[in-house]
């Protein structure tokens, strides 16, 4: 359980309902849907929680206009009203966010099929909320926009999040209904053992391995899926990569979608956390899935090109950037050789040898995930299905005993002294990295790494985690590496062949 780490003996005497494998936003939401019906459920991580895609994403919690563009009608009502939810029960985690869509001369989609298009979106989603603004009310917003063939903007709303916070949300959830969550621990195997299944487990704090027995197994195993499912390979894993950049350099109020100039893909320009955000790119990662992604020279010049032809006064460069993140989406294949940005974004669900495997989808449609997976497992029926699909009851009740900021952590001052104090508590840091990278996302937002602040909170993280000197100094030099090898800046190649 969140908060009281258990020993591998200890999950090994009780007869699961359930084991899920995985601790993304798809782990979670099984974790939290079985626990919420009463089954005995535990989840298994390998690293940290959100440690994977989950942590690496637009942060978008969206109905997906790429989805109407598809014609794909019913997924996106869907999203909608999920997103709907989620900005009802988690205000202050899931917000709603304005979002503009400049329209230049000549470039599709012009502003009549725009505003089709967002009429059909929010009638889905039962608002109200897109409007034209005219180049000047635009520039009034965006007053460094590129003004060239600039003709007005659509301005609509979507909502914004913390993806890690909403995976951490949903398993402290999961908790309250005795959900079991525990990080660090790596499933190598699961076997079919008559009506139950063999599932070996590594506690990698320890290095203690056991064998836990369960009626069900599902993998939410993201990028990774491939490794438990016994079947033919579905996942295509494709790597987006963000930059988090000096807000004073690119100040953005609104989240902006604007065209790459090499290829006309859109990319997304937007404030979060105090920062500016700049992503996604979007590749084939043929990476070892073992080694943590990490964004590349080519992809940091290819954002940097994309702003400084938007906003060619900016100017920005490498010295602007205070981290980057790259994730691997776990995109189920359409097997037709598609471009990247081409392939669809839906989840499935398949079984084979008794394992359910959930792929794919977003964070916005995590609770839907969810009850697909438990009606692939038979621990639900369709009847229960259903009415778990259309049910307006609440998923999330307010955690009455922590400061404001779990719950409203878009607002929280993370390095406050009693948020830190509560996630040292209740939340299961087991590295400094799971507090500055997952829990806080101070490393992301600060310059250098957050170091000044790790200074600050040292005495506090040692004190409670019951740190010597030594394990202080392992834990910073381990967090600065990190951050060095997959969440910094890397060279241009085109410095690199110079040099
Ligand atoms: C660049 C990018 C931008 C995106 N933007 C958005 C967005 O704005 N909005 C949106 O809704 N969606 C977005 N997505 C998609 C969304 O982030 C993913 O669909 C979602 O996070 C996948 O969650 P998951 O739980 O399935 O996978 P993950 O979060 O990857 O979780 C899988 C977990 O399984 C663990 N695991 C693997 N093997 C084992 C094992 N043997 N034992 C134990 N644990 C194991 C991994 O460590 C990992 O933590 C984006 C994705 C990317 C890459």
């Amino acid at each position: 359980m969140l908060g009281k780490r258990q020993s591998l003996d200890a999950l090994a005497d009780e007869n699961w309902d359930l084991v899920v494998i995985g601790g993304g936003i798809t782990g979670a939401g099984v974790l939290l849907e079985a626990a919420r019906r009463g089954l005995r459920v535990l989840l298994l991580e390998q690293t940290d929680f959100a440690w994977g895609t989950s942590s690496r994403s637009s942060k978008m919690v969206h109905g997906g206009l790429r989805y109407i563009a598809q014609g794909d009608i019913r997924l996106t009502r869907h999203s909608l009203l999920e997103r709907e939810r989620l900005i009802d029960e988690l205000p202050g985690l899931v917000e709603r966010a304005t979002y503009l869509f400049p329209l230049r001369k000549g470039v599709f989609p012009g502003r009549w099929p725009m505003k089709a298009i967002l009429w059909l979106y929010d009638f889905l989603a039962g608002i109200r909320d897109h409007r034209y603004l005219s180049r000047e009310q635009l520039l009034e917003r965006v007053p460094g926009l590129n003004r060239q063939s600039l003709t007005g903007a659509m301005s609509y709303t979507d909502a914004l999040t913390d993806d890690c916070r909403l995976v951490v949300r949903a398993i402290l959830e999961a908790a309250r209904h005795g959900g079991v969550a525990q990080n660090y621990c790596r499933v190598e195997q699961a076997m079919a053992d008559g009506d139950k299944f063999a599932i070996t487990v590594t506690d990698r704090t320890s290095g203690q391995t056991a064998t836990l027995s369960s009626r069900r197994v599902v993998s939410a195993t993201g990028a990774w899926a491939d490794r438990f499912s016994g079947s033919d390979p579905r996942v295509r894993p494709l790597r987006g990569s963000h930059l988090f950049v000096d807000p004073e350099r690119l100040p953005v109020k609104d989240c902006l979608t604007v065209m790459h100039p090499d290829d006309g893909r859109p990319v997304f320009v937007f404030p979060w956390e105090g920062v500016t955000c700049v992503g996604t790119t979007d590749l084939d990662h043929p990476q070892d899935m073992d080694i943590e992604a990490a964004a590349s020279g080519q992809e940091v010049d290819y954002l940097l090109r994309l702003i400084n032809s938007q906003f060619p006064d900016v100017k920005l460069d490498r010295k602007d950037i205070y981290a980057t993140i790259a994730g691997v989406r776990p995109v189920i294949a359409s097997g037709k050789g598609l471009d990247p940005s081409k392939e669809r974004r839906d989840h499935a669900v398949w079984g084979e040898n008794g394992i359910v495997t959930v792929s794919g989808g977003k964070l916005t449609t995590f609770r839907l995930i969810a009850l697909d997976a438990l009606l692939a497992t038979g621990l639900i029926d369709s009847a229960t299905h259903r009415r778990g699909q259309k049910s307006r009851e609440p998923g999330f009740t307010p955690i009455s005993d922590a400061p404001a900021a779990v719950d409203a952590f878009l607002h929280a001052d993370q390095g406050d002294p009693d948020f830190i104090q509560w996630i040292l508590d209740h939340e299961d840091v087991v590295h400094l990295d799971d507090l500055m990278l997952r829990r806080t996302r101070l490393g992301l937002l600060l310059p250098q790494a957050g170091k000044a602040k790790l200074d600050a909170l040292q005495q506090q993280i040692q004190q409670s985690l019951g740190w010597d000197d030594e394990r202080w100094q392992e834990e910073r030099a381990r967090y600065l590496d990190i951050h060095q090898r997959y969440y910094g800046v890397p060279a241009s190649p085109l410095q690199q062949a110079t040099a």
